[in-house]
């Protein structure tokens, strides 16, 4: 291991979500270079990217198409500022995400938190510009995750994140979560959506004068350890929101792109009318991020309707929506978002998405044959009720307590690339894994769990 680079990490850089101290006994992964699924360190010791990087890396590292894009687009202008000028990557790129989401008007920021900033705020000053200056107040779900800075640590509801920041934070209430495995025994995924829909409903309807908006991650609420429930929750949120005036607002920033089976995950909350082959819209407002450009550059975007976007225009400068970043619409992210876009049509992807899933969850059956392996797992999982996406989990029970960190260790000693969230065993695999490298990274976690199950 290159030891130096090490050690100069170590002094120089804080590095994210990390308790630098276990840096003592964990050691940092120096790595030098990425090709598809793989990523090799500075000994050339690859390892199979389980996580994606983080959920952002779509279509491997290295990716040609993503490549030429932002290299074509660094020879013409890697950026301008966005107030006041324009540029044809961020025209093409809202122009595409308005024909695939169905809503109009795209705002641009950096990250994902940002995107959750700014739907806050739109939504919050939607209502002060309607007359309902009331509407002030956020709800979001139980184990909910939305982001890190402080607007979006406020409708988060991960302890670990949250508690000590608790002082600074604005308050929102936290409705009960519909996911399957909180239910009474012996009641099943949609029996328990529905009735975490009518608590829902309860709320909304007592607090409706005081609540601006509703934010959930449809379908799977990732950072509580992938945490998935029945998409009749979303069609019934959705109608919440309608009867009692409330925003909807879709944070897609880790389940949009494909992750669940459909483009978007809030797709499966709405019934496709066959003759308009069309679906309803679902959200206000949709927060993109992580997988919107491949995994190569910083990009996020809350996309809204016309009716909100109206309700801004106006001669008064104080009615507009005066947020901004510096890197707001960044060519050189745009192309790449274009060219990430630009795969899913040319490769078929949704489609090979399907095969490629239905193969992993084939293979994961074995898993779930204890005697076979003789582990203690339960709840094996994959979005859309087990029925497509590219995301699997299963939770193993143990009384390790450090768990989730030994299972990280074993697996990279093993050459694979998972992160648990608490005892929560995930893969969200780059899509262009194949058979092999799926073959790979299961025994790699069969192995990796055995050894830190203890
Ligand atoms: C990752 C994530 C965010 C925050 O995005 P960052 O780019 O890390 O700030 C917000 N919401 C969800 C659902 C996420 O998974």
């Amino acid at each position: 291991m290159n030891q130096t680079l090490l050690n100069r990490s170590l002094q120089s850089v804080w590095h994210p979500c990390t308790q630098m101290k276990q840096h003592e006994t964990y050691p940092l992964t120096p790595i030098a270079r990425g090709d598809g699924v793989w990523l090799y360190d500075t000994d050339g010791k690859r390892y199979l990217d389980g996580v994606s990087s983080w959920w952002v890396n779509l279509f491997g590292h290295n990716n040609t198409a993503i490549k030429d894009a932002i290299k074509q687009q660094l020879d013409t202008l890697e950026h301008v500022m966005l107030a006041g000028f324009t540029h044809q990557p961020v025209v093409e790129l809202s122009e595409k995400l308005a024909k695939l989401t169905g809503l109009g008007h795209a705002f641009y920021a950096s990250d994902g938190a940002s995107a959750t900033e700014i739907a806050l705020k739109m939504s919050f000053h939607f209502w002060r510009n309607s007359g309902k200056p009331s509407k002030t107040k956020f709800i979001s779900l139980q184990n909910s995750y939305h982001g890190e800075t402080l607007g979006a640590l406020g409708v988060t509801d991960v302890a670990i994140f949250k508690d000590t920041y608790a002082p600074l934070l604005m308050q929102s209430a936290q409705m009960p979560s519909p996911d399957f495995r909180l239910a009474e025994t012996g009641e099943g995924a949609e029996a328990y959506a529905l009735r975490c829909a009518d608590a829902l409903e309860q709320y909304v309807s007592e607090h409706s004068h005081e609540l601006a908006a509703f934010i959930i991650e449809p379908l799977v609420q990732c950072a509580a350890g992938m945490a998935m429930y029945h998409p009749v929750y979303l069609k019934c949120a959705r109608e919440i929101c309608t009867t009692y005036s409330v925003h909807l607002i879709a944070d897609e920033i880790a389940v949009g792109f494909g992750r669940t089976g459909t483009m978007f995950a809030c797709e499966q909350a709405t019934e496709v009318n066959h003759a308009l082959k069309e679906r309803p819209v679902f959200a206000d407002f949709m927060c993109l991020s992580k997988g919107i450009t491949g995994g190569y550059l910083p990009l996020s975007v809350v996309l809204t309707r016309d009716e909100i976007y109206q309700a801004f225009y106006d001669e008064k400068v104080t009615k507009a929506f005066l947020h901004s970043h510096s890197y707001t619409g960044n060519p050189l992210a745009c192309s790449a978002a274009l060219a990430t876009l630009s795969i899913f049509e040319t490769d078929n992807i949704l489609q090979k998405n399907r095969e490629t899933s239905d193969f992993i969850w084939g293979e994961m059956q074995a898993l779930n044959n204890l005697s076979s392996h003789n582990l203690p797992i339960e709840h094996l999982r994959r979005p859309n009720l087990n029925r497509s996406g590219m995301i699997f989990a299963f939770d193993v029970i143990t009384q390790n307590p450090n768990f989730a960190r030994d299972c990280y260790a074993a697996a990279l000693a093993q050459g694979l690339l998972i992160r648990p969230i608490g005892n929560t065993v995930y893969l969200m695999p780059p899509y262009t894994i194949n058979h092999e490298e799926i073959s790979y990274a299961l025994q790699a976690s069969i192995h990796a769990v055995s050894k830190a199950v203890k």
